[in-house]
């Protein structure tokens, strides 16, 4: 059966429903890997999978043959460890965050070593434990965050001993301008990279997440990292990934007011009519994620949702539980019980953010709790 063809109208769909499609999220994942071959394909499972739901997208990725799982904590690294078989290796991208050890030791997880105390800390860690640990060497080829500087790379390549007591597995790192295909930036960081990579011993290498792994061969390597492209993002503003949306997100309309000219509506006053007008109210607000950037005094400036596939602005602020739509002019004419798209379809992630004043990264990660949550597999029988 079809995804849409699933999906009815009223009490099917509560007081909202999120229906994640994990079988796109394996097929993402293959697609992306057929794409950067013969380089390794990783996963970015960190923050609950962007918030679609670890627990269900983990074990689907490692069935679709994905080995090296990449979070940002400790504890994410534990969560996924009780998901994966233990051959599967377990990145930690905020590296060796203090108290965090015995997670990382306890769990077989790998940190991503951004400074020389991270480095030295778990050395003394694995001469403690009287076996090497694993562990990835971050370089900062540019983004200014995370990472080894020059002068960390030159101090290690001075005296190898530090890296003695470590199984390193990888050296890494990470671009600021990837969804920018012509960003001078790309290939500045790329060739930095590989001249911090020249004073290393020689070892598998990885720099591209979801928008760097678009940017062709040259920036493969030995393992990409794509996250957000997993869960049908695409960031990239250069030609179009292969990936397919996983995410829908439905609220039904739970009442029509006719509002007369002058009138306004939600609070503050942020919005008038400026001619009689039909407004739908619809049972989420930011405590769903639905961000305040989403409000509009005016139906152009914020978000939309789509009803009937028409486009219906939100009037007025969000507010936490509820948010207030024009739908003077859909046709035909909207009822209670009818159904709005958030996200789906014609509605994009990246349009929701643009929506809502932010990135579709952030609206993927903060979908919230309250919603009915559906997951399915849209490649099943095709
Ligand atoms: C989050 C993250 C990724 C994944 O990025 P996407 O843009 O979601 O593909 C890869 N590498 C690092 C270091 C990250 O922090």
């Amino acid at each position: 059966m079809s995804q849409s063809g699933m999906i009815t109208s009223g009490p099917g769909i509560g007081t909202g429903l999120l229906t994640i499609d994990v079988g796109a999220v394996a097929q993402n994942w293959a697609a992306l890997a057929r794409l950067v071959a013969p380089a390794e394909c990783g996963a970015v499972v960190k923050a609950n999978a962007y918030g679609l739901g670890v627990g269900a997208i983990a074990p689907q990725l490692e069935k679709a043959g994905c080995q090296s799982f990449f979070v940002a904590t400790s504890d994410e690294a534990a969560e996924v460890r009780a998901l994966v078989g233990p051959r599967a290796s377990i990145y930690v991208l905020d590296g060796l965050v203090p108290g965090s050890a015995d997670t990382l030791v306890a769990s077989g997880a790998v940190p991503c070593l951004g400074s020389l105390a991270e480095i030295e800390e778990w050395s003394a860690r694995a001469v403690q434990e009287r076996r090497s640990l694993p562990a990835v060497l971050h370089v900062d080829s540019g983004l200014g965050r995370l990472g080894l500087s020059g002068d960390d790379v030159a101090a290690l390549s001075a005296d190898e001993r530090h890296l003695e007591p470590l199984d390193v597995r990888l050296v890494m790192s990470h671009l600021a301008c990837a969804d920018q295909p012509a960003h001078a930036k790309n290939e500045a960081q790329r060739a930095e990279f590989d001249r911090l990579r020249g004073h290393l011993p020689k070892m598998p290498a990885s720099l591209a997440a979801s928008d760097g792994l678009m940017l062709g061969s040259a920036y493969h390597y030995d393992l990409v990292r794509p996250g957000y492209g997993l869960y049908g993002g695409q960031a990239f503003r250069g030609g179009a990934s292969p990936v397919k949306p996983v995410v829908k997100l439905m609220l039904p309309i739970i009442q029509v007011r006719d509002v007369a000219a002058g009138e306004s509506v939600g609070y503050a006053a942020a919005w008038h009519a400026l001619k009689p007008s039909r407004i739908a109210v619809l049972p989420a607000g930011y405590a769903d994620g639905i961000g305040r950037g989403a409000s509009s005094s005016d139906d152009t400036s914020g978000g939309h949702v789509l009803i009937h596939g028409q486009k219906a602005p939100i009037a007025g602020r969000v507010s936490m539980d509820l948010i207030t739509v024009d739908v003077t002019d859909i046709v035909p004419p909207v009822v209670r019980g009818d159904v709005a798209l958030v996200i789906g379809e014609g509605l994009s992630l990246e349009a929701a953010g643009r929506g809502s004043q932010t990135i579709g990264y952030e609206v993927l990660t903060r979908l919230g709790q309250r919603y009915r949550r559906r997951y399915v597999d849209g490649s099943e029988g095709t």
